[in-house]
């Protein structure tokens, strides 16, 4: 099968079945409209759906000739935000949107089942569907991963991608290793002892705690972390107390971690454990320290995803696949599945034509449709690459 040819053979219908996806957003693991369209357009591609985690939906095609199985995945929700894209399919939700293009993943996705399933005799191997809710929330690859998407069949390698639309359309990108950084998302309760404003000797002050707190925190980064190693560590939110003659009982602190390497996590995660508990002992106060969601980076396998590389060049050209991209700041809930088998994650550049490039998450955003064609052939040409080389 010319595979480019068929994706963009089949270009129509990935579009309609994107922008009814656009049209119809739902947020995190709250999908029963998307999986209802996803379950409905996989049957009648011919395949057997099957729920998976919170939301979540699977199949698999092949495995007739045996060999081993490769994954390929796409994110399903869309974000909290009035759509203003002036696009005749938009929104018809208020304050949902998708804005970060999960419809387009969705959409390339089930061409690609599409069209794995017309070769579904010849395929040298299995080829798994992982359509994930809740990427925003980062929960959702986490979910069904636990629920066991990565066995029965046991998944070899993972593919996915992501449409970004400050990149040159129609192009993919990819990283030979980290590509998108942890984050780990904390609060910090400062127990005191509240009181009068005028008499401080009886209270502990946990204003006073706290914001000694932020400032010691500043000397990971500046005294402990390796010059040149990323690492990021927000306070973004700061709260306590409500007047003026009042000392809190309690203030409470949150904030983000960001790093590309396992080994600056674990550092950075140490020594906000340590020096909260330091500081908090030094002022006679307490502290709780919780981490409300940790996400592992991105990294991509970089003999997996050269080699998807290599073989996504012979399909969409050589000038088409570039590695010349420098690794994100955000994070993606894809890092649970390549933290398990070696993976190759793509972006599908989606700068729209006769439009603003505009980031991810704004209300504005477009993307060109046309890049869709390289989604599928990413997905299609790479699972098929792989299960053909790894037989
Ligand atoms: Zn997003
Ligand atoms: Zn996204």
């Amino acid at each position: 099968m010319d595979i480019r040819k068929r994706a963009m053979e089949i270009q129509d219908e990935v579009v309609a079945n994107r922008r009814w996806l656009h049209q119809h957003p739902e947020l995190g693991h709250n999908l029963d409209g998307t999986v209802s369209f996803v379950r409905e357009k996989l049957t009648e591609y011919g395949y057997t759906p099957v729920d998976c985690g919170d939301h979540g939906v699977t199949a698999t095609v092949g495995g007739k000739n045996g060999g081993k199985c490769i994954l390929i995945r796409a994110d399903m929700d869309a974000l909290p935000l009035k759509e203003e894209s002036g696009l005749p399919f938009a929104s018809e939700r208020d304050n949902v949107a998708h804005a970060c293009g999960h419809d387009t993943h969705t959409a390339m996705l089930l061409g690609a089942a599409k069209l794995l399933r017309e070769m579904e005799d010849e395929l040298p191997g299995t080829v798994k569907l992982m359509f994930q809710p809740a990427e925003e929330l980062m929960t959702g690859a986490r979910s069904m991963v636990e629920a066991g998407i990565l066995e029965n069949p046991h998944v070899d390698a993972a593919i996915g991608t992501h449409i970004m639309a400050m990149l040159p359309a129609r192009k993919l990108f990819y990283v030979p290793g980290p590509m998108f950084a942890s984050c780990d998302m904390f609060t910090i309760t400062i127990k005191g002892h509240g009181g009068h404003g005028s008499q401080p000797q009886v209270t502990v002050d946990p204003i006073v705690v706290g914001s000694h707190l932020v400032t010691a925190l500043q000397t990971i980064n500046a005294r402990e972390v390796t010059p040149g190693a990323v690492a990021v560590l927000t306070i973004g939110c700061f709260q306590a107390g409500a007047a003026s003659n009042i000392i809190p009982a309690s203030a409470k602190l949150m904030g983000s971690i960001r790093t590309f390497d396992p080994a600056v996590r674990e550092l950075v995660k140490q020594r906000l454990k340590d020096i909260t508990e330091g500081t908090v002992k030094t002022f006679r106060a307490e502290a709780e320290l919780v981490y409300d969601s940790e996400t592992a980076a991105l990294a991509n396998d970089p003999a997996t995803v050269t080699f998807l590389a290599e073989a996504l060049k012979k399909i969409l050209g050589d000038d088409m696949v570039s590695d010349d991209l420098t690794p994100f700041s955000g994070s993606e809930d894809f890092a649970f599945v390549s933290a398990e088998v070696p993976s190759g994650f793509f972006v599908v550049g989606g700068a729209p034509e006769g439009y603003p490039a505009l980031p991810q998450h704004n209300p504005k955003i477009r993307f060109e449709e046309d890049a869709f064609v390289s989604g599928v052939c990413a997905y299609v040409g790479g699972a098929l690459a792989w299960l053909e080389a790894n037989r």
